[in-house]
């Protein structure tokens, strides 16, 4: 794989081809039952974003925990609470490494 990163800014195409590329290895990861694939293949979507500074789609980012990043699914037992304080918030508990991540809703 190219990691001509240095080159980004200006030309949109080249953002859309990068962006295209983090979600298909997202698209990868959460589809996935391989373990080590999916690990690999969101630590590399993350490192590109980073890299190029651009945001994770929120269809994918909400799913992957920020402490281990794997990707927070039932089989993995993560745990999903609604909270109604303060507009009210979906607290889900990722069943790796326990971090919780808190998500406005409404
Ligand atoms: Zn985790």
């Amino acid at each position: 794989m190219r990691r001509d990163l240095s080159r980004i800014g200006g030309g949109g195409k080249r953002v859309d081809k990068i962006m295209t590329e983090v979600t298909r290895l997202l698209e990868i990861a959460m589809t996935t039952d391989d373990e080590v694939l999916m690990r690999s293949a969101v630590r590399h979507a993350l490192s590109i974003a980073e890299k190029t500074g651009l945001r994770v789609p929120r269809r994918y980012s909400l799913y992957i925990c920020r402490g281990c990043r794997s990707v927070m699914r039932a089989s993995t037992g993560v745990r999903v609470r609604t909270r109604v304080e303060r507009g009210g918030k979906l607290v889900i508990r990722c069943g790796v490494c326990g971090r919780i991540k808190r998500v406005p809703i409404g």
